[in-house]
């Protein structure tokens, strides 16, 4: 595929025709990969979710995207946090950038769009991950899909919020989420003060406020409700139990997170 506005944004792109998984492709070639090298194809055979989870998408109809993010040294692990946050708010600009209404994000890693009468959908997910030289931020977007190909339920595409689908398409929406994730990373390596991080990403966050229910591993469920983020990205959620107040949930401690 020529894809002249995504070269034009990334000339080292390794598009592939069909990939397994974009994020496994450069965890495992970390290593001799420079920062910022980017592997994407819109046939998928074996995406994943968070703990284990399968993501999937017919061939052809989704876009999956990843870019490796090369650190110096040991990664600040309070810093790591906002990492999947901010590549959440370029997705969630790459769909309003294409048409899309109504985006926004659900913590950690979840980009929704509303649905009338019923509850959003996911249109995009995030999945970022370790690798030895530095982090894998990868992202799944939904683009032709028809309502018949949609894999849960839950989900929904570009076409299916009206974005038009011609052969220009996964162009369009591969150099928008490019321009879109190279403009967080810049701004997340630049920033070190969380209050600035947290300015751009609490607006986009619809889980702020909500009643929710957190399960995490070998624990009680935690319902509360969402109340902002702290220095490192963690949610703080005011607890309904009585005695506990807030507690700070890291993304990866978290197996689901639903609102109530
Ligand atoms: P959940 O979406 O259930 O709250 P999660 O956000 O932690 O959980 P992820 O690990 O980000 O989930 O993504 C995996 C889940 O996304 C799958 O379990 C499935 O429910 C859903 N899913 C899989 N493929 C797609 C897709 N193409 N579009 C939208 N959702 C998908």
């Amino acid at each position: 595929m020529l894809l002249p506005l995504s070269r034009a944004i990334s000339p080292s792109l390794d598009w592939r025709e069909r990939c397994a998984s974009t994020n496994s492709e450069l965890v495992a070639r970390a290593e001799l990969l420079p920062d910022l090298a980017v592997v994407a194809t819109a046939d998928q055979t074996a995406g994943r979710g968070r703990l284990g989870r399968v993501w999937s998408a017919p061939p052809g109809s989704a876009l999956a995207v990843s870019l490796l993010v090369r650190h110096d040294g040991a990664p600040d692990p309070r810093r790591l946090g906002w990492l999947p946050l901010m590549a959440g708010v370029a997705l969630a600009r790459t769909a309003r950038s294409l048409g899309v209404e109504g985006v926004g994000l659900k913590w950690p890693n979840d980009v929704l769009v509303d649905a009338a009468g019923g509850p959003a959908r996911k249109l995009s997910g995030i999945l970022t991950e370790l690798a030895t030289e530095g982090v894998v931020v990868g992202a799944g977007l939904n683009l032709s899909m028809t309502a018949d190909e949609l894999p849960v339920p839950t989900a929904t595409s570009l076409a299916l919020q009206g974005v038009p689908v011609d052969a220009g398409l996964v162009d369009r929406a591969l150099a928008a989420a490019l321009h879109e994730l190279l403009s967080v990373v810049a701004q997340w390596r630049a920033v070190t003060d969380p209050a600035e991080l947290r300015a751009v990403i609490e607006p986009e966050l619809r889980t702020l406020g909500r009643a929710v229910r957190v399960d995490r591993p070998g624990l009680a469920p935690l319902l509360g409700t969402a109340e902002s983020l702290d220095d490192d990205g963690r949610l703080r959620v005011r607890s309904l139990a009585e005695g506990e107040g807030i507690v700070a949930v890291a993304a990866g401690d978290v197996t689901h997170l639903r609102y109530e």
